[in-house]
């Protein structure tokens, strides 16, 4: 799939088995999730610009790399999103943090925006939007069009489960956009779960089941 990165090191895969398995229990959940983050966030800023600055070792005068480019702003979807944000900050500490929270309205089934707090300066920074499960793509479309009604800044989307057709819906309205995904599984069920997924991130992380 286009602009869709599937991150396949060996320990991404290994901790998304166990984050599948049943038996996970709440605490090896939500350290998973912050784990597969912070390796995913590695991948995920793979491109960010350097510029060469001149420094002392101890020993010689020599040049090294550090980043250059913009700053970056994570933009967790509420509540899964939350399980993410911890691990990509441990990579990138200077990263700004803001929240959508969205609800499916009961007449129109659309994602109706609930909450939002965006970092003031996110036209000055590079955006990752985070959701663990990729599902239909309804609430992550509806995410980046608030985001792309604030800023015109790059924006990259991470989660762990994708589902094709999610992957799908949020190309055809934003093909522009970069999907870093663990894996795609299969599809939807009837609930719009992803199978075999690992079924409710949220609760799985927050113990609310
Ligand atoms: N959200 C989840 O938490 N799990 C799914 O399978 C789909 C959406």
């Amino acid at each position: 799939m286009k602009n869709t990165i599937i991150l396949d090191h060996p320990l991404i895969q290994h901790k998304l088995t166990m984050l599948r398995n049943k038996k996970t229990d709440v605490k090896d959940f939500r350290e998973l999730v912050d784990e597969l983050s912070n390796l995913m966030a590695y991948e995920v800023t793979r491109d960010i610009e350097l510029k060469e600055i001149k420094i002392e070792t101890p020993i010689a005068k020599t040049t090294g790399k550090i980043i250059s480019g913009k700053k970056m702003a994570i933009i967790a979807i509420l509540r899964a999103g939350l399980g993410m944000v911890g691990g990509i900050l441990k990579l990138i500490t200077s990263a700004k943090v803001g929240h959508v929270g969205m609800y499916r309205d009961p007449d129109t089934l659309k994602p109706v925006s609930y909450y939002a707090k965006l970092p003031k300066d996110i036209d000055k920074r590079e955006v990752i939007v985070v959701d663990p499960m990729l599902a239909t793509g309804g609430t992550a479309v509806a995410t980046i069009e608030y985001i792309k009604n604030h800023t015109k800044s790059n924006i990259k989307f991470m989660c762990i489960v994708a589902a094709p057709q999610g992957i799908h819906e949020i190309h055809k309205h934003f093909p522009e956009i970069a999907i870093y995904t663990a894996t795609i599984d299969e599809g939807l069920n009837d609930h719009a779960y992803i199978v075999p997924g690992l079924g409710d991130a949220g609760d799985r992380l927050f113990g609310t089941k």
